[in-house]
């Protein structure tokens, strides 16, 4: 069953999000390539295909960029849920979240991890691809802030693995890209959230948020707007929709 949890944002205004999202943003695209590419080719990791990065052993939910969606859309469209975070609620109970994610398998595997392969591997999404190379900024052991490189280091994969510099360089681009697209789909989502609020009249209530949130984790259905090239879809979600035994593949 997937893990939903309750964040608390009332105190903060959504602009404040909004200028953090976009200092992390400038953080990535200042990030310098070099020690990108030093890191990159030092660690060596080389996957031996133990597949744990599919799983929610390692990862909680495979997050999709917009581009992603569109091609789960093609074909798969019943892998799409909203992403399990939601990130605000109006005083309606409609929830608001920045994009979709893939449903899970009854043991906490993705949707398309079948016999510890992927099934649409030469489609697979953007995460995927640059996996387990991340940007993302995330506190030390002693609270400080600082970048994190590689997901689950020594925890999966190998290491030390002689990588050529060109190899290295392409993993540095495609990693940076994939991190700008992200922050940039979050800051849209947050301008669109605070847009609509101040076109309506609305804002985040924590307590219809925590109550609603304890509807849906009794099973009850829930509206979810997702952000999704530059606008909201509509979506009705029940917990249960977050896991299935399989999907099936169309337009392939
Ligand atoms: S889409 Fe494929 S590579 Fe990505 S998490 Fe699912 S099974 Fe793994």
């Amino acid at each position: 069953m997937i893990k939903t949890q309750v964040i608390k944002l009332t105190s903060k205004p959504i602009e404040s999000f909004i200028i953090q999202k976009k200092e992390e943003l400038r953080s990535v695209i200042d990030y310098p390539d070099k020690t990108l590419i030093r890191i990159i080719r030092e660690i060596g990791f080389k996957c031996d295909l133990c597949a744990k990065c599919c799983t929610a052993e390692f990862n909680d939910h495979v997050f999709l960029l917009d581009t992603d969606t569109t091609k789960i859309k093609h074909i798969a469209p019943d892998a799409l849920v909203p992403a399990p975070y939601y990130e605000f609620c109006d005083r309606e109970g409609r929830f608001y979240v920045s994009g979709y994610a893939l449903k899970s398998r009854p043991d906490g595997s993705c949707i398309f991890l079948e016999q510890g392969r992927c099934s649409i591997y030469s489609q697979r999404l953007t995460i995927c691809r640059i996996y387990p190379y991340m940007l993302h900024r995330e506190a030390d052991e002693d609270g400080n802030m600082d970048w994190r490189q590689i997901s689950g280091l020594n925890e999966h994969g190998c290491y030390h693995a002689e990588m050529e510099e060109e190899q290295c360089r392409r993993i540095a681009v495609e990693t940076k890209e994939y991190e700008i697209a992200f922050l940039e789909q979050e800051i849209g989502f947050l301008e669109a959230v605070d847009a609509h609020f101040g076109e309506k009249g609305l804002r985040h209530v924590q307590g219809i948020y925590d109550k609603q949130m304890r509807h849906f984790q009794n099973g009850g259905g829930i509206e979810v707007l997702v952000y999704y090239n530059g606008g909201f879809e509509k979506n009705l979600a029940r917990i249960s929709d977050y896991v299935s035994g399989s999907v099936s593949l169309v337009n392939q």
